[in-house]
């Protein structure tokens, strides 16, 4: 049987990436949708692979407890988790609102909580379990005008590290991913001339494709990354090195 792959926000640039990876790799592939559903169901339709889609909004705990209902009627179990949906909403500190900040700290943090609090213990009952969580390198070096969004991400690897140490006992590994600037819809909408600025700060002087980050996440899911726990890799072109 195929190992089921969750990966929030599944529909966006790195996370269709992702799941067709993971769909080339053989796993049976879920996502969320928190967008209207039927821009959701031409996403899945454009896709050449069976792709499962329920709604839910990973900053709400509530909603996250009726896709684990949803999920185990349909699917049984889910043996990897990839915690990919995120948003920004970028302002200088003195000018953020505390919706703002809220909104980042709920969509990009919180919802670690609200999605593996779901899943972990049927992934340690069954002694496997794979949970891969999308920061940013701005999580890793602060980014001026993202205290939110640095501060979420930087708690996902804080996250990363103490769940790792729980459950590493049990067959479930726990991963960090740090990407750089990956040519998504959420870099390019950037004005030009500062995403040109980001891009010369970038050692490979080009943006990352989401296709790089799914090939990292696809080695964490395997079998072959049984070994690494509790790490964070970062994927960033060279832009940051620690
Ligand atoms: P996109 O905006 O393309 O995709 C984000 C996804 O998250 C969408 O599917 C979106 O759904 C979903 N989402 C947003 N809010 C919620 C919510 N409350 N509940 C459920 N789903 C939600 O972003 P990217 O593909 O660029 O980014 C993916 C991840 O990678 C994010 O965590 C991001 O922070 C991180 N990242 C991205 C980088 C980049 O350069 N692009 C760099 C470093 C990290 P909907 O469309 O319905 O809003």
């Amino acid at each position: 049987m195929s190992k089921v792959a969750l990966v929030t926000g599944g529909t966006g640039g790195i996370g269709t990436a992702i799941c067709t990876r993971l769909a080339a790799n053989g796993y049976k592939i879920i996502t969320t949708y928190f967008e209207p559903e039927e821009k959701a169901k031409a996403w899945a339709e454009a896709q050449d692979y069976d792709v499962d889609l329920y709604p839910c909004n990973v900053s709400d705990y509530n909603s996250c407890v009726e896709l684990k209902e949803q999920i185990l009627r349909d699917h049984g179990q889910v043996d990897i988790i990839v915690n990919n949906a995120g948003i920004t909403r970028d302002s200088k500190f003195t000018r953020m609102t505390p919706d703002q900040w809220q909104a980042v700290i709920s969509t990009n943090l919180n919802s670690l909580f609200n999605v593996c609090h779901q899943f972990v213990e049927g992934m340690t009952e069954r002694g496997f379990g794979r949970i891969i969580n999308i920061s940013s390198v701005n999580g890793q070096k602060g980014q001026a005008g993202q205290t939110n969004y640095s501060a979420a991400k930087a708690g996902v690897h804080g996250f990363t590290m103490a769940l790792a140490q729980e459950v590493v006992r049990k067959g479930v590994t726990v991963n960090t991913i740090s990407p750089g600037y990956i040519g998504t819809e959420m870099v390019m909408a950037i004005r030009e001339d500062i995403r040109n600025a980001i891009v010369d700060q970038i050692p490979v002087k080009r943006l990352g494709k989401p296709e790089e980050i799914a090939a990292v996440a696809a080695f964490l899911a395997s079998d072959d990354a049984a070994f690494i726990t509790g790490s964070n890799i970062s994927a960033n072109g060279g832009q940051f090195m620690h």
